[in-house]
């Protein structure tokens, strides 16, 4: 979430915290979208879009988590948004629409004086809720939601105001189009739009929609006010996903006029270079741009424009490909602050935003959905299994802003009711939503593009699966089928790109051939009740060297990141706005490594699963995988001096 130029997001906390301190649809729509198509209510009007995924997601609710870390994630986030009373996210709402209330005020971002207030109150929260009852059918937590939905209904009656919601004044729009100081009106609009639409599209909350529709309306005048060089300046401030929310709108309603209005939320500047293939990036604020691709990605599908399709795929190689750490995060100090490539000097405590993951995991659905390479799902896991897992604390639910990669420091996480910053959000949806991409599919075919202990039911096929597995603990998986009667079809298994090797049985007997590093592995046949695939995943360490100095370098063992764990943090440390000093980095020691074997300083330690150790190193360091490391100082990336014996 971007501040002011020049004015960092920690100064900004402390000047605007008295009190205390998309999501979308992930697909297109209706005939494209499982999750869509299961509203019971469809709109005969709605418009199905231009183009079809060429494979698709199930709908949440026949998917369910099993035992296992992202259970273990998503039960913390389903606790934390248990915690949360609608009286206290309705309180500045409230206020602004002149409606009493005494509840007590949210702080940090929701605080009463904080110029984002009512992002994740009235937006994220909504996104949240909607996805954690799709995810786990949790009927309090859709009732909250419910109550949140109604009562934002009253607040933009009392204002009055063209459709205007919000918990901050209108005026703030009139700073916004005079461009005068104001943070970012339309990114807190923007969530606010995509939580009401979210609680219509995964629970069926019909005031929801009317909500977002009204809302749309004010957009619509306000931005309809404009030259088009006005409006182009107006973008200059951060706006969220306008463009993709209100192309969502279209694809539910069918409203043309919402897509006109979509259109206007398009930056020349940063959308045309993209479009002819060249790498501005250097100097932007990353969250504040990926939304803007996301939305290019939709209005594709909405409008079947390539140059959109361009922008979307060019984009996602520059950034993968060149402004990427081992992790799968993007981002230092929240900006692109080098040229393609050179990421050697970009290591801080403020590496990795976690919006940029979800953001970044997001734009990556569309694409893989589009055409199913992959390399897409590969990116995909390493976000999960390295920066996902283990940015929200496992005891109570609160989340990390950045992954800090600079090494001998640690992770902090926000204080449950007075910090909501951007990240509380986008992560308070990411762990409702980590069912969402295991399993894809066609019309003849299944995609397992991620091993996680799920299970899935495929009614239209009259298909269950069942997927074991204690994935990466344990290198391996197993998938059960149930069927009604047997049906042919394929089941594409993704063979990561960290594989060497690797093998699979179907009913016990070993296929001859296996499937090469990132590829799918397609088991084509008549599937019964009882039969099992067997896939073996065996995993070997490796090392991600920086682009742009190869001594520096992170070690993996398969698709996950080692850290090397040094002293606990004190419980001051790990919440809140802890500015770490010099004295607080624990200095890492350098690595000597033999040429002819860049992975053999490390070694298993032979007594618990994915815990290593050093071999032949100044002073012996343990290395576990970075996502399980809460209170710990760790390091990532390593000086290594290479020897040639
Ligand atoms: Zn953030």
């Amino acid at each position: 979430m971007s501040v002011f130029p020049n004015f960092s997001r920690r100064k900004f906390i402390t000047a605007c915290t008295v009190a205390a301190g998309s999501r979308l649809i992930g697909a297109s729509l209706f005939a494209q979208d499982p999750v869509v198509d299961d509203i019971p209510k469809q709109r005969k009007s709605a418009n199905t879009g231009k183009i079809s995924w060429e494979v698709r997601p199930f709908p949440m609710k026949q998917v369910r988590l099993g035992q296992g870390a992202c259970q273990q994630a998503m039960e913390a986030d389903r606790g934390y948004l248990h915690s949360l009373p609608p009286e206290r996210l309705l309180h500045t709402f409230r206020l602004n629409a002149g409606i009493a209330s005494s509840a007590q005020p949210l702080g940090g971002w929701e605080a009463p004086d904080c110029e984002l207030r009512g992002h994740y109150a009235g937006g994220h929260y909504l996104s949240a809720v909607a996805l954690m009852y799709a995810s786990t059918g949790d009927e309090d937590l859709k009732r909250n939601g419910d109550t949140v939905v109604a009562e934002l209904a009253k607040c933009q009656k009392s204002l009055n105001n063209g459709g205007y919601l919000s918990a901050f004044p209108i005026d703030f729009f009139d700073r916004l189009r005079n461009r005068e100081r104001v943070w970012a009106p339309f990114y807190t609009i923007h969530k606010i739009m995509a939580g009401h639409l979210d609680m219509y599209l995964y629970t069926g909350n019909e005031q929801a929609l009317e909500t977002v529709e009204k809302m749309a309306g004010w957009v619509a005048g306000y931005t309809g006010s404009f030259s088009y060089d006005h409006m182009q300046r107006i973008l200059g401030t951060e706006y969220g996903g306008m463009g993709e929310t209100l192309a969502n709108l279209y694809a539910v309603t069918g409203k043309q006029y919402y897509l006109r209005v979509a259109g206007r939320f398009d930056k020349k500047w940063f959308l045309d270079p993209l479009a002819e293939h060249r790498d501005e990036l250097k100097g932007l604020h990353v969250n504040t741009h990926i939304p803007q691709v996301i939305a290019a990605a939709r209005l594709y599908e909405v409008t079947g424009d390539q140059r959109y399709r361009e922008i979307a795929e060019y984009f996602w190689d520059e950034v993968v490909g060149e402004r990427t750490y081992c992790t799968g995060g993007t981002s230092n100090h929240e900006s692109w602050n080098t040229d393609p490539g050179k990421l050697a000097s970009e290591l801080s405590t403020n590496t990795t935003e976690d919006c940029c993951a979800y953001n970044m995991m997001k734009l990556t659905r569309h694409l893989f959905g589009w055409k199913p390479e992959p390399r897409y799902m590969d990116y995909y896991e390493r976000l999960i299994f390295n920066h996902r897992l283990g940015t929200i604390n496992p005891q109570d639910g609160t989340m990390m802003y950045y992954l800090p990669l600079a090494s001998g420091y640690w992770k902090t996480f926000g204080k449950p009711f007075d910090s909501l910053w951007c990240c509380t959000g986008t992560g308070s949806e990411e762990y409702a939503k980590l069912s969402d991409t295991i399993y894809f599919h066609d019309e003849d075919s299944l995609y397992v593009n991620l091993y996680i202990d799920s299970s899935l039911e495929w009614p239209e096929k009259g298909l269950r699966f069942k997927q074991e597995t204690k994935f990466p603990e344990q290198q391996s998986t197993t998938i059960t089928v149930v069927a009604k009667s047997p049906v042919q079809l394929g089941v594409n298994l993704r063979v990561p790109y960290w594989a060497q090797g690797g093998s699979v049985k179907i009913n016990g007997t070993v296929l001859p051939a296996f499937s090469s590093p990132s590829s799918y592995l397609r088991l084509s046949r008549i599937w019964k009740t009882g039969d099992k695939i067997e896939l073996s995943l065996p995993m070997t360490l490796h090392i991600d060297p920086m682009p742009d100095d190869q001594s520096i370098q992170a070690m993996m063992y398969g698709p996950l990141v080692l850290a090397g764990r040094f002293d606990s943090v004190s419980k001051e440390m790990l919440y809140g706005e802890y500015q770490p000093k010099a004295s607080d980095q624990y200095k890492v020691p350098g690595i000597v490594a033999d040429a002819s074997r860049p992975t053999g300083w490390v070694e298993a330690d032979g007594q618990q699963p994915l815990n290593f150790r050093t071999e032949g190193q100044s002073q012996p360091i343990t290395l576990v995988p970075l996502y399980q490391i809460i209170d710990h100082r760790y390091a990532v990336y390593w000086k290594v001096n290479t020897q040639k014996t």
